[in-house]
C-alpha cells in the first residue's frame, strides 16, 4: 500500500489519536535495515524538488505539528537536507508579534507560503490558532470555533492557485515525550532546545489531544489532507514524511521546461569555439 492511503487522515473522518499507534514502523525491523529505502526517498526528493524549482509552475507547503520534543526540527533538517537550499525555504512561527497579533490570524502564514517552484515548509503553523489559542482559551470559543472553516477556504485558495499542501502531524505518545526531555536535560548541546512551555504544557496533554483531534478530523481535505506519522522512531518517521512527499510530487507529472534556446545551433556554436573559431 503507498503510504499516502495508509496515513492521510480521509476527509470527514473522526480522528482517534488514542488508537494510533506511535511506535509504529511497518515491516523494519531496525534503523540499519530501513537505511536503503530512507535513501532512496531522499534522492527522490532532491532529484523532484530539482524538477519543481526548474518547471516553475506550482509549489509544495509542508506543514508540520506536533506536540513538544516530537521531532519538527529533525524533520525539516532531513527533508530539507536532501532538497537544494535555492528553491526552499523555512518559516518557523512562534507567539505573534505585536505587528502580527495586530492582524487577521492568516496573515503571518499567507505571507510565508511558496512561490512557484519553491517548497515552503512551515515549523508550526496557522493550526496553532486552534490548538494553544484554544487549549489556553486566548480567544473566544466563537472566535477559534469559526477558524477550522477559514483555514479549509485558505487552503483552497492556496490549492486552486497551484499549492500542492501536505500537512503532517507527529505522533509521539507521553512516554516517548517523557525520554526525549531527559535526553535533553542530559545531553548539554540540547540544553538549548529546553524551554519551560514543555513542562507547563505536558499537564495539558489531554486539552491538546481534544484540539489535535479536531483539526485533523475538521481539515483533513482532498487538497490539504493530514498525516498521522507514527514518530516514536525518528528514522520511521524520516521514512514516511519523505516517502509521501515523493509520493506527492511524482504523481504530478512535472516536465522540464522547453529550453529557450535552439540547442543544435547552441551545439554548433560550442564545436566551433572548441575549435578555436569564433561562434558564427
Ligand atoms: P518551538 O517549540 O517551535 O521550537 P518555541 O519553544 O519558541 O519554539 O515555541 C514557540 C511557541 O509559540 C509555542 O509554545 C507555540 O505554542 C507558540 N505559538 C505559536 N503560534 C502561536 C499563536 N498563534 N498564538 C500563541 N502562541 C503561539
Amino acid at each position: 500500500m503507498d503510504y499516502i492511503s495508509r496515513f492521510r487522515v480521509e476527509p470527514g473522518s473522526q480522528v482517534d489519536l488514542s488508537k494510533i499507534d506511535a511506535s509504529f514502523k511497518d515491516q523494519h525491523e531496525s534503523h540499519q535495515h530501513a537505511l536503503p529505502e530512507i535513501e532512496t526517498y531522499r534522492q527522490q526528493l532532491a532529484d523532484l524538488q530539482y524538477l519543481m524549482y526548474a518547471e516553475n509552475k506550482r509549489s509544495l507547503l509542508i506543514c508540520l505539528q506536533g506536540r513538544d520534543a516530537a521531532g519538527k526540527d529533525g524533520t525539516i533538517k532531513h527533508v530539507l537536507g536532501a532538497m537544494n537550499p535555492q528553491g526552499c525555504k523555512v518559516a518557523a512561527f512562534k507567539v505573534p508579534t505585536r505587528e502580527e497579533a495586530a492582524h487577521d490570524f492568516l496573515w503571518r502564514y499567507h505571507r510565508a507560503t511558496p512561490a512557484k517552484g519553491e517548497v515552503a515548509i512551515f515549523n508550526r503553523s496557522h493550526y496553532e490558532d486552534v490548538l494553544v489559542v484554544r487549549v489556553h482559551n486566548l480567544v473566544p470559543q466563537d472566535v477559534w470555533s469559526q477558524r477550522y472553516a477559514h483555514i479549509n477556504h485558505f487552503e483552497q485558495q492556496l490549492a486552486d492557485s497551484g499549492t500542492h499542501i501536505l500537512k503532517f502531524y507527529l505522533h509521539i505518545d507521553a512516554d516517548e515525550q517523557l525520554a526525549r526531555f531527559k535526553q535533553r536535560i542530559d545531553d548539554p548541546a540540547r540544553h538549548w532546545k529546553i524551554s519551560d512551555s514543555d513542562y507547563s504544557e505536558r499537564p495539558l496533554w489531554d486539552e491538546y489531544t481534544t484540539a489535535f483531534e479536531a483539526a485533523l478530523s475538521q481539515c483533513s481535505t482532498p487538497h490539504a489532507p493530514w498525516f498521522i506519522i507514527p514518530s516514536n522512531h525518528k528514522w520511521f518517521r524520516n521514512l514516511a514524511i519523505s516517502r509521501i512527499v515523493s509520493e506527492t510530487l511524482s504523481a504530478l507529472d512535472m516536465k522540464f521546461p522547453a529550453p529557450t534556446v535552439n540547442i543544435n545551433e547552441i551545439r554548433k556554436k560550442y564545436h566551433q569555439i572548441e575549435k578555436g573559431e569564433s561562434p558564427s
